[in-house]
């Protein structure tokens, strides 16, 4: 067992417990639900009707006039003639100023690094077009904090400078040398630290580099450089904790975020890195007190500050209560995260092929026992996984490890049948071979693509980073289909904006943010396709069958837009606005 509490000083143990033992025991989850139709409410009539131009996402119909809810489900959609013998005189019926759309499925993005950083200094390529940009603004910056309190910026993203210096120590030191000076990486694999940073983490060049991370040495000197989560966690360890005011607003601001790109459910994808497991209890206790805007599907990280193994890490979520598919449908815990390797713009994905310019392929984050170890520990347990996998090489390792294990946990005799059906996930599988993707679907592993990966890095994979050839091939989301995989695409926030719609017209147009080319042409999927991406695929991934499409049993999540992207030109996805959306026909956002 592990003290997994240490990360967090404001949530004492007496809290946590009662949060879970309110949050639920196990539900069945959503995919033994999907399709079956809800028994409408007594009398079988609705408690609210929507009337307007509806768009199902459901290819068998795609529109409707008219969409009948009883207890957060739909139970009929057609005319409004058609459901007429649906209502009754308590039927509420409200008639949208726009088209109605199914709420779209976030598949991967983080919410708890993404709330820490709120408030950061946005040192983004956006902010900060040119590389002295940035050390002008943190310059700009350092005027402006007290004496002694923190630097803190984010979204730094050295793949976009090319022929720039690293962000190093002696350039920070130059920042200011009487606060620490921390900069968080845009993939957030990596940190920038000045020496004052370093000294207030007790990192000293004899620190020994700690598993699954680097604490970068020139001539054995500390660099600044810091890569990868536990490198990271070491880094920030020690700077003031947000209180539990600043986590509750921090999640409604991110979440609101998402809700006005019309999004209503998500998974967080790395759960625990902030405040360890009492994060879920901290979710339940938010949705408790008001709902949330989005639901929250939770990655449990299989890393934590505190545990030294896998199995540990495992000990301490079952020993919080938290187990597959525990909690409720706002807050559910459904996956095992696994990080295999780094970040391709960050030069750290594992590849098959050496980068531009050097004479290595990058490495994964583990040996091939140790991959083996922590995803035992997660199947053991009844997880999903989901492996971050970047690089081709890093497709290859976690493949080769789900070839040899997942045969070994199918069907299983847990008596639910969850065992045969978990949908394991690869994060990003930003580069893959057809070979790859031919086996994934074989082992029962789809991909989620980190597609905005194409329209705001492309231009840097093709040029500076991997070649043409190799970049060509990023988020083959056609290939992925033609292989017979569900594939569904996410943002990985704050990596990227949550911007569903504009991940799907990248999908269908593949067309460069630099110099507006075509990358990988043969990638380009159909309109369909994209939006099935960030609909129904996307809710399949994250085991919610009853969302991502509006058909009669589903659950009434849907969003009010100023178009209809099913029937709109993909070209002008991305200006598309949402006014509201709705969970389970409750409004659960308005612009
Ligand atoms: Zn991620």
């Amino acid at each position: 067992m592990c003290d997994t509490h240490s990360a967090t000083t404001s949530l004492s143990r007496d809290r946590i417990a009662p949060a879970i033992a309110s949050a639920g025991v196990a539900v069945e989850p959503a995919h033994h639900r999907g399709g079956r139709p809800a028994s409408p409410a007594a009398g079988g009539r609705a408690d609210l009707l929507v009337v307007g131009r509806i768009a199902t996402g459901d290819p068998a119909a795609p529109t409707a006039e008219a969409m009948a809810i009883s207890d957060g489900r739909i139970i009929g959609l057609g005319s409004a003639a058609d459901l007429d013998a649906l209502t009754g005189p308590a039927t509420q019926t409200v008639a949208p100023d726009g088209v109605v759309i199914p709420g779209l499925i976030e598949p991967h993005a983080h919410i708890w690094i993404s709330l820490l950083t709120l408030d950061w200094v946005d040192v983004s390529h956006v902010a900060c077009p040119r590389f002295d940009d940035v050390v002008t603004t943190l310059k700009a910056a350092a005027a402006h904090v007290p004496a002694g309190q923190p630097l803190l910026a984010k979204l730094f993203d050295p793949s976009l400078y090319p022929g720039e210096p690293a962000l190093t120590r002696d350039i920070l030191d130059r920042v200011a040398t009487d606060r620490p000076v921390i900069v968080l990486n845009a993939s957030m694999h990596f940190a920038y630290a000045n020496t004052a940073a370093l000294d207030a983490a007790g990192i000293t060049d004899a620190t020994p580099q700690p598993a699954g991370g680097t604490l970068e040495k020139v001539d054995g000197r500390l660099t600044g450089v810091v890569g990868e989560s536990p490198a990271v966690t070491m880094l920030l360890a020690r700077l003031p904790r947000p209180t539990e005011a600043d986590i509750a607003r921090g999640i409604r601001q991110v979440l609101t975020e998402f809700a006005a790109q019309g999004v209503t459910s998500m998974r967080e994808a790395m759960t625990g890195t902030l405040a360890g497991v009492s994060e879920i209890a901290m979710l339940h206790q938010l949705n408790g007190a008001a709902r949330l805007p989005v639901r929250v599907s939770t990655a449990q990280f299989s890393t934590l500050a505190g545990c030294t193994t896998p199995a540990d890490v495992a000990a301490a979520w079952k020993a919080a209560g938290v187990t597959p598919f525990s909690g409720d449908e706002m807050v559910r815990a459904d996956a095992w995260k696994i990080v295999a390797d780094g970040s391709n713009q960050g030069r750290s994905g594992y590849f098959l092929q050496p980068y531009l310019g050097e004479n290595t392929g990058g490495h994964a984050n583990w040996t091939p026992e140790g991959l083996r170890e922590v995803m035992r520990a997660g199947l053991d347990d009844g997880w999903q996984l989901m492996i971050h996998t970047n690089g081709d090489a890093a497709v290859e390792f976690a493949l080769e490890a789900a070839e040899e294990l997942l045969p070994q946990y199918a069907g299983g005799s847990t008596g639910d049948g969850r065992r045969g059906d978990l949908r394991h996930r690869f994060e990003h599988a930003s580069v893959t071979t057809d070979d790859q993707l031919v086996r994934m679907a074989s082992a029962g592993v789809s991909p989620s693509f980190l597609m905005d990966h194409v329209y705001y890095w492309g231009a840097a994979f093709r040029d500076t980073i991997l070649g043409p050839a190799r970049a060509a091939r990023l988020d083959r989301l056609a290939s992925a289909s033609r292989a017979g995989l569900r594939a569904s695409l996410h943002s990985d926030y704050n990596v990227t904006k949550v911007q569903p719609l504009h991940a799907a017209q990248t999908a269908v147009l593949r067309r460069l943010e630099a110099d507006g080319t075509v990358l990988g042409p043969d990638e380009r999927v159909t309109p369909a396709q994209a939006l099935a991406a960030v609909t129904t695929d996307a809710a399949w991934q994250i085991h919610a069958d009853d969302r991502g499409a509006l058909r009669v049993g589903a659950r009434a999540d849907f969003a009010v837009a100023d178009a209809d992207p099913w029937t709109s030109d993909p070209a002008g996805w991305h200006d598309i606005s949402v006014q509201a959306t709705y969970i389970d026909g409750v409004p659960a956002y308005t612009a």
